[in-house]
């Protein structure tokens, strides 16, 4: 097998804080789940290169230029911390292998034609989560190991682009609802009555330690107060509707995800998607997903009512691709990573990436 490198951009700052240690480096401070509800910071172990470089200051144009920290790596390495950061390393080994070959796929594609400047793939939701040793454990060195080289195959030889996320809530959504308008043909929507099964026990197993902060996110309810609702929508839309009088849903993806909403304001109505943008438009740090009813009901009691907005919703995440948990519960059942990834990406094949 020939050994692939890929280069991750780990952190940007106005300043860098780093320890070089024998065999590894720490990094103090990064920010990981950016923008999402488990945003935070966290010191963070590496093996690899680590580089230094002065990067364009994100929030003024002239303004002094930030720092990057960019960790060049083996892409086998690489898989062993980015399995271990999605998932527990404790998980069951069917979805650990799972992991790495849909892992693997998606980051064969990434450098192949890099997501960002100056580095392959950042460490974050955005591309894959890599959050360094700390999570890391021989079993997740093992599920890379006896996957080597392994990738999702479309068709003849295409290298799948692998996108999963946390909880489907029931059904898999399809690729247009949450990116380009083009069909991917294995990123179907699929049936997955995995994920309402899963046992709390599954749960504390599977997850790392700040995703078990979340909790009811098959199926889950946020009531927002109408001025709530108006300031939540104003501040992160960055667009003055007004007082909210309307949430309609002009558009929805296979499983039932809104990928069109017209909010109509007392000051203007304006039609916002794709998925996230309506995630983050609807909540002051980013709904669960946007596969949501929404109700618009009168406070009981006192005198008067004021208008109480319900969103009614299920699953955690854009829903396209696998679904984290529900393959997570294949594998407490006995399904092999093969039958896992052959659910979840309709019509694919395991191969072996160009030698
Ligand atoms: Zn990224
Ligand atoms: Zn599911």
């Amino acid at each position: 097998m020939v050994i692939v490198i890929i280069r991750v951009g780990i952190l940007t700052a106005p300043h860098i804080d780093y320890e070089l240690r024998e065999h590894t480096f720490l990094l103090k401070n990064v920010r990981i789940g950016i923008g999402f509800h488990w945003d935070r910071h966290e010191d963070q172990e590496f093996e690899g290169q680590l580089e230094i470089k002065p990067t364009p200051n994100p929030f003024l144009k002239e303004g002094e230029p930030w720092e990057v920290a960019i960790n060049t790596i083996e892409l086998e390495d690489y898989l062993c911390s980015v399995i271990s950061s999605e998932m527990s390393a404790n998980s069951p080994m069917e979805l650990l292998k799972a992991h790495a070959v849909i892992s693997r796929s998606w980051a064969m594609r990434a450098i192949a034609k890099p997501n960002h400047e100056g580095y392959d793939v950042c460490a974050d939701d955005h591309c894959q989560r890599y959050e360094g040793l700390r999570r890391m454990n021989e079993r997740a060195v093992q599920a890379v190991r006896e996957t080597a080289g392994q990738v999702l195959v479309n068709g003849e030889s295409e290298i799948c682009d692998c996108r999963y996320y946390k909880c489907c809530g029931g059904r898999s959504e399809i690729w247009r609802t949450c990116w380009e308008d083009i069909d991917v043909p294995y990123i179907q929507s699929v049936e997955c009555p995995y994920c309402g099964r899963v046992s709390k026990q599954t749960l504390r197993l599977v997850l790392n330690d700040y995703d078990q902060e979340t909790r009811d996110f098959h199926d889950w309810q946020v009531t927002y107060t109408e001025d709530e609702l108006s300031e939540i929508i104003r501040s992160k839309s960055g667009i003055d509707f007004g007082q909210i009088i309307d949430l309609i849903p002009l558009h929805r993806g296979a499983s039932g995800r809104i990928d069109k909403l017209r909010i109509v304001g007392s000051n203007r109505t304006e039609v916002i998607g794709k998925e996230l943008t309506i995630r983050y438009a609807l909540s002051r740090k980013c709904l669960y997903s946007s596969w949501f009813e929404i109700n618009l009901s009168s406070l009981q009691g006192g005198a008067g009512g004021r208008p109480l907005w319900t969103l009614t919703g299920h699953g955690w995440g854009h829903g396209a691709g696998l679904c984290q948990i529900g393959a997570a519960q294949m594998a407490t059942e006995g399904f092999t990573y093969e039958q896992i990834l052959s659910h979840y990406y309709v019509g694919t094949r395991i191969g072996l990436a160009a030698k």
